[in-house]
């Protein structure tokens, strides 16, 4: 390769050795020649390790949607060459995918990469990314000043030019050919055969006032139903017979490839309760769940959906708060009776579903009276289960400029904790419902003679079987029942 064509190709990682030679032994005519001469005098410089002993280490903050980026992340890596590794210092390259909604968890991003940063003293050539939500909403360049060890930053859509990036940065590694050209369309690398997620859509066009997504994220884009069916379809035959399928607000999925739904499909005005029946159709799917649907969207099509043949019998439908005017501040376009309307819909359709939902408490001016209205609310509804967050103020959000963050956290954490044992109680005297009962079980877990695994309305559920039933679905009946697990027995 002439030397000139070479030398610009490959100038970022060459110069970048070249510095750090310089700082490290301050040698700079020997680090200059090293770095930028020696390697064009004989192409035997360029590493003679074969790609696949390079190793990725992809570490996931966050909900099931970065979950699955990545699995699609790891398909890049593994298309690259490269083997997975759990242990970051045997990585060549570690990828953090970070989560935004919680200042919590930006803290951890922020701990583990100053982690990481230490072990670039070690070995150099270590090259660390930082992808998810917060360089998609890293605007004005605030994370890349706070994060300068990080060598690469990219949001998740950008994940496509990943081995480019890469590649930029070492030019051992290969760039793909045949690059998907969108990132939703890369196979994920399946963590389970029999379990999977399958992203139906991202980002989001809501605008929740406390909610960083549109930001991170960007506006709603739907993957073409075509994809969707052949994704499902491939999972089937190789195994997989439970599916979640993954959207912001997945019950406002929009087709945008509509003549792809069958003409007998029996739903006319919601594409999400239509998608549910065309993936009820492909055999060998036996369990299909969806997260996490908006209130405004569960509409008379989708709820009917819910009693397909191979829906679970659980549904998480957010409501953040139990009162009109905090529900109005964050921007819901829902109101509590709306709330309370469909969840008594479902209810009368469907008396044996089990309900979760998100909360969050101390949100900007919550008085107590407005907290209350949400303990109320979790009463009427009798929920299985909540995940229950203290608010904490997102940068670039409408309420973090518009209201001030005026809940004391001792408030937020008495608010919290009101909610968790509510939730205790409730969860304990409604699986006590369960006992004498059999649920089917579907095994994620073996161990010490034990099977484990979530019964149809999300139960955790244990008995005693065979390493053999992991990955299958078994009739289980109930004798006893705590908050977060039912014992039972296998029912021949
Ligand atoms: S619906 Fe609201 S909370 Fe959910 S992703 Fe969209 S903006 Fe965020």
């Amino acid at each position: 390769m002439p030397f000139v064509n070479f030398f610009t190709k490959n100038r970022v990682f060459f110069l970048a050795k070249y510095k750090k030679a310089h700082e490290a032994d301050k040698s700079c005519f020997f680090s200059f020649f090293l770095y930028t001469t020696l390697p064009y005098m004989h192409s035997s410089f360029l590493p003679s390790q074969s790609l696949s002993a390079y190793r990725y280490c992809v570490v996931t903050l966050g909900c099931q949607m970065n979950k699955n980026d990545s699995e699609r992340l790891e398909s890049v890596l593994k298309g690259m060459g490269f083997s997975g590794t759990e242990d970051p210092k045997d990585a060549d390259v570690i990828v953090l995918n970070s989560c935004s909604v919680r200042k919590s968890a930006e803290d951890r991003i922020f701990g583990l990469s100053r982690e990481f940063a230490r072990l670039k003293k070690t070995k150099p050539e270590l090259l660390i990314c930082v992808t998810g939500c917060m360089p998609g909403r890293d605007r004005d360049g605030s994370l890349r000043k706070k994060l300068p060890h990080v060598d690469l930053f990219f949001s998740t859509k950008d994940m496509i030019l990943l081995p480019q990036r890469l590649s930029e940065l070492n030019p051992a590694f290969r760039p793909m050919d045949n690059m998907a050209a969108d990132y939703l369309a890369l196979r994920p690398s399946y963590q389970k055969t029999f379990q999977a997620f399958v992203t139906i859509q991202t980002g989001c066009n809501h605008f929740c006032t406390y909610c960083v997504v549109p930001f991170s994220r960007g506006m709603e884009v739907n993957r073409p139903l075509k994809d969707i069916i052949h994704e499902v379809e491939a999972l089937s035959t190789r195994g997989c017979i439970e599916i979640t399928l993954l959207g912001q607000i997945v019950n406002h999925y929009r087709a945008p490839d509509p003549h792809y739904f069958s003409s007998n499909n029996p739903y006319h005005h919601n594409d999400f309760a239509k998608l549910l029946w065309e993936v009820g159709r492909i055999s060998g799917i036996q369990r299909v769940h969806w997260t996490a649907p908006h209130p405004l969207y569960m509409d008379e099509e989708v709820i009917d959906a819910l009693g397909l043949p191979n829906q679970v019998q659980y549904l998480h439908l957010p409501v953040q708060s139990g009162n009109d005017e905090i529900l109005k501040r964050m921007n819901r376009r829902h109101t509590r009776a709306f709330y309370l309307d469909t969840i008594n819909n479902i209810r009368i359709a469907y008396p044996r579903i089990a309900i979760g939902t998100d909360i969050i408490v101390g949100f900007s001016g919550e008085t107590d009276a407005q907290f209350y209205d949400t303990v109320t609310l979790y009463r009427a509804c009798d929920f299985d289960i909540s995940y229950t967050a203290q608010y904490s103020e997102r940068s670039h959000t409408v309420a973090a400029k518009a209201f001030s963050d005026s809940v004391s956290k001792e408030e937020k954490k008495r608010r919290w904790e009101t909610l968790q044992t509510m939730m205790e109680q409730t969860v304990l005297k409604k699986n006590q419902a369960y006992v004498g009962q059999t649920v089917s079980v579907l095994v994620d877990q073996h161990a010490h003679g034990f099977c484990l695994g979530n019964s149809s309305e999300m139960k955790r559920v244990r008995f005693h079987g065979e390493a053999s039933q992991v990955g299958t679905i078994q009739p289980v009946e109930i004798f006893q029942a705590e908050e977060w697990i039912l014992h039972g027995r296998q029912k021949k």
